[in-house]
């Protein structure tokens, strides 16, 4: 984690044209009363302001549960039913949107309201569909604001929380630039809250290791919880070629003075190349279904020789997965180092686990594939 490198800051973003804006519920309904008016306001004024300049943004904004607790005249949300949080984002997603089409509109903007599951991003298809969608809504020059569909989202097929999903649609739009609207100023050395000592991390060039284990404990890294999600989330676009911006959404003009070239938040540099569409998918978007634990000769295979998983490589299979679906490949420990579409499923992998290519047919009664794993669905973590 470095502090300070020099940069042309202001040539970095005055080339991002389709930007992804995530804005938390921290900042959008910041008290007990619910959605905070103006605050939403400023934000229309200053994404309008960037749509003036010829640029398109997609607007992932979080604060449908806030704003249904506050009309349900609920507060907290630890300890509560899932379906009464479900019936609060219900509540709460069209006060959301009509605060959205008023303050845009204002502006002679359009907007347009987008509801996500994961499972709709796991599926290729549907994945695809999203996608046309939401460049159609870009083509019209309308900015579309998009929430986890929460009345239908179980465990299962969340996206866990909306800096996750926020990397997603970066990816889903094709989009060059993530920049996430936060209660904080951004990345610290240590805890604010704790030490006087910590500083604002100006630019990461390299999420190492060492940041996502203190990120694991997010009281120790920064003030506020959520920034290991951030650093998750700028891992997954920073594989996608897209740098993220961690800014005070509590302060006015900062999406500006971001443009204009000034040091301001935390700012993640993405990786130099920009990964293949479809294996960024299977890396980061798809939900695995199983796993399947891989001895030392097939993880060399695979790992450092390009090659593709056989059958007689695996030495357990876990789950149930049918042919097509996402599995994670382990090591012996248990360690993740791969994630791939398989061809066979849990079922039948079980039964040929260990064995011969040769040998597939005679148990199988047939052999559609040599490979478990073929190398063009196989993306190395
Ligand atoms: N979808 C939730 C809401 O609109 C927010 C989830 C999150 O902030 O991570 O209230």
């Amino acid at each position: 984690m470095k502090k300070t490198i020099t940069l042309d800051r202001k040539s970095l973003f005055s080339k991002r044209h389709r930007i992804v804006i995530k804005v938390g519920s921290a900042v959008l309904a910041p008290s007990e009363k619910g959605l905070d008016e103006n605050r939403i306001g400023r934000l229309a004024a200053e994404i309008s302001d960037l749509l003036d300049q010829g640029r398109e943004v997609v607007l992932v904004s979080s604060g449908a549960i806030a704003a249904g607790l506050t009309k349900l005249n609920l507060t907290k949300t630890k300890g509560m039913p899932l379906s009464l949080k479900q019936a609060a984002a219900a509540i709460g997603q069209s006060g959301l949107m009509w605060m959205y089409e008023k303050t845009f509109s204002a502006h002679g903007r359009k907007v347009a309201q987008v509801l996500l599951t994961r499972e709709d991003l796991s599926n290729r298809t549907r994945f695809l569909n999203a996608r046309n969608t939401l460049h159609t809504l870009l083509d019209y020059g309308v900015v579309p604001i998009i929430n986890e569909n929460d009345t239908v989202s179980v465990d299962e097929i969340k996206f866990g929380d909306n800096d996750s999903l926020s990397g997603m649609v970066v990816h889903l739009v094709d989009a060059d630039l993530l920049v996430i609207l936060s209660d904080v100023d951004g990345l610290y050395t240590v805890d604010p809250k704790l030490d006087s000592s910590a500083e604002l991390v100006s630019i990461v060039e390299k999420i190492t290791a060492d940041m996502d284990r203190a990120a694991g404990d997010a009281q120790t890294l920064v003030g506020t919880g959520g920034m290991r999600s951030k650093i998750m989330t700028a891992r997954k676009v920073g594989a996608y070629g897209a740098p993220m911006v961690i800014l005070n959404g509590k302060k006015t003009g900062m999406i500006q003075a971001l443009f204009a070239g000034r040091e301001v938040g935390t700012l993640f540099l993405p990786r130099p190349e920009k990964q293949d569409s479809r294996k960024h998918w299977i890396a980061y978007t798809v939900r695995a279904s199983g796993k399947v634990v891989v001895d030392d000769g097939g993880r060399e295979a695979l790992v450092n020789k390009g090659k593709s998983l056989l059958p007689g490589g695996v030495v357990k299979v876990e789950g149930s997965f049918k042919v097509g679906e996402c599995v994670t490949c382990v090591d012996r420990a248990g360690q993740a180092f791969a994630r791939g579409l398989v061809k066979y499923s849990s079922t039948d992998l079980e039964r040929i686990k260990g064995l011969r290519t040769t040998q597939i047919a005679s148990i199988l009664g047939r052999k559609d594939y040599d490979e478990v794993i073929h190398r063009d669905d196989l993306v190395i973590l």
